[in-house]
C-alpha cells in the first residue's frame, strides 16, 4: 500500500517519479516550500532588506511564488510589491487581472496593475491585427516578452524595488536552454540562470525562484493549497515554437522522469565555459525616448513603435 514517505499518511497526492518519493498534501506542501526557500538560500536569490517586485499573471507559477515570497515578508526579510501587467488580450487577461488582485488583497500585497494601453496606447490584439501582414511582423510572444519586460524594469524603478521575481518553472527554463540551441542563439545561453546577468547595469537583477520545480508540481501545490489561480492558456501560446519545444520535452518526459532536470544540471555546469567564450560586453546605454536601458539609441520597445510609427501601421 502507497503512504507518504515522510509521514506514513495513507493519503498521497502524489508519486514523485523522478525520486520514487510518495507525499500526502501536508507533507508536498511542506517539501515543495522548502525546495524553493533552500534554492533562494542556494543561489543567493534575495538578502535581507531586498524589496521584491513580483510579476503576477493570476497563473500558477506567479500565485504560488506570491505565497512563499510573502512569507519571507511577513518574516520580514523582504518588502514585496507585486505588479500584473495588461498586454490587451481580449478574452484572455481579464480573469488573470482580477485573480491576481484577489490573491495580492488576501495577503495584503501592495499590487499594481499597467497596461499596454494605459502606457504605449496600443493593446496586443491591436499590435496584431495591424501588422500581422506586414513583411517584418513577428511572433505576437516576441512583441509581448519585449514590452513585458520593458514594463517589469520600468515599475521596478518606480517602486524602488532591488530585484525582480518571476515565476519561470523548471518546464519553462528547460524549454529556454533547447529553444536557444537549437536556434544557434549562444550568446542568449549565457544569460539563463537563477538569477540575470545583464548587460546593462541599469536593469534590475531578475530572479526565478521556482527554476527547480516542474510546471506538474506547481500545478498541484496551488490545488493542495486551495488557491484561485487562472489556468486558462494564452490564444497566442500554440502558435509558437516554444510551444513545440515544450510538448516535446513533456513527451521525452514521460518516458524519462529525470530529463528535465539532467538537462538544467548539465546546462549549469557548461554555463561558465559558454559566458567566457559568449559573453558579450556590458554596456550602459539609455534609450532617448523612454529612458530605459538600451544598447543603441532606442531600447527594443521604443525600436518597435519607431518602426510602426514609420510604416504608418
Ligand atoms: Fe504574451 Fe506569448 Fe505569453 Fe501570450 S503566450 S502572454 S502572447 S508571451
Ligand atoms: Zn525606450
Amino acid at each position: 500500500m502507497n503512504v507518504c514517505s515522510k509521514c506514513g499518511n495513507p493519503h498521497v497526492i502524489i508519486k514523485k517519479k523522478s525520486s520514487g518519493q510518495i507525499l500526502c498534501r501536508e507533507c508536498f506542501i511542506e517539501t515543495t516550500e522548502s525546495k524553493v526557500l533552500h534554492d533562494i538560500r542556494k543561489y543567493k536569490l534575495v538578502e535581507k532588506g531586498d524589496k521584491v517586485l513580483l510579476g503576477l499573471s493570476g497563473g500558477k507559477d506567479s500565485v504560488m511564488l506570491l505565497e512563499i515570497l510573502n512569507s519571507l515578508k511577513e518574516r520580514h526579510v523582504i518588502d514585496l510589491v507585486a505588479v500584473t501587467i495588461d498586454e490587451g488580450i481580449s478574452g484572455y487577461r481579464e480573469d488573470g487581472v482580477r485573480i491576481a488582485k484577489l490573491n495580492t488583497e488576501k495577503l495584503g500585497v501592495k499590487h499594481r496593475i499597467v497596461s499596454f494601453k494605459d502606457y504605449f496606447g496600443f493593446t496586443l490584439d491591436d499590435v496584431m491585427k495591424k501588422t500581422s501582414d506586414q513583411p517584418h511582423s513577428r511572433h505576437p510572444c516576441t512583441y509581448c516578452g519585449v514590452f513585458r519586460r520593458w514594463f517589469l524594469n520600468r515599475v521596478a524603478k518606480e517602486e524602488g524595488a532591488t530585484k525582480i521575481a518571476t515565476g519561470h518553472n523548471l518546464n519553462d527554463e528547460t524549454e529556454s536552454i533547447l529553444m536557444n540551441y537549437l536556434e544557434g542563439n549562444i550568446q542568449n545561453l549565457t544569460r539563463i540562470g537563477p538569477k540575470s546577468e545583464s548587460r546593462n547595469e541599469r536593469f534590475t537583477v531578475k530572479i526565478k525562484p521556482l527554476r527547480e520545480i516542474p510546471e506538474k508540481e506547481i500545478g498541484l501545490y496551488v490545488v493542495a493549497k486551495g488557491l484561485e489561480v487562472h489556468f486558462a492558456g494564452c490564444p497566442y501560446a500554440g502558435e509558437s515554437f516554444r510551444a513545440e519545444i515544450g510538448s516535446f520535452i513533456n513527451d521525452l518526459t514521460a518516458k524519462h522522469p529525470t530529463i528535465m532536470y539532467s538537462t538544467l544540471r548539465g546546462f549549469d555546469k557548461m554555463k561558465p565555459v559558454l559566458k567566457k567564450e559568449f559573453a558579450e560586453e556590458s554596456h550602459t546605454g539609455i534609450c532617448e525616448n523612454c529612458g530605459e536601458p538600451a544598447s543603441g539609441r532606442l531600447c527594443k520597445a521604443c525600436s518597435f513603435v519607431e518602426r510602426w510609427d514609420e510604416d504608418k501601421v
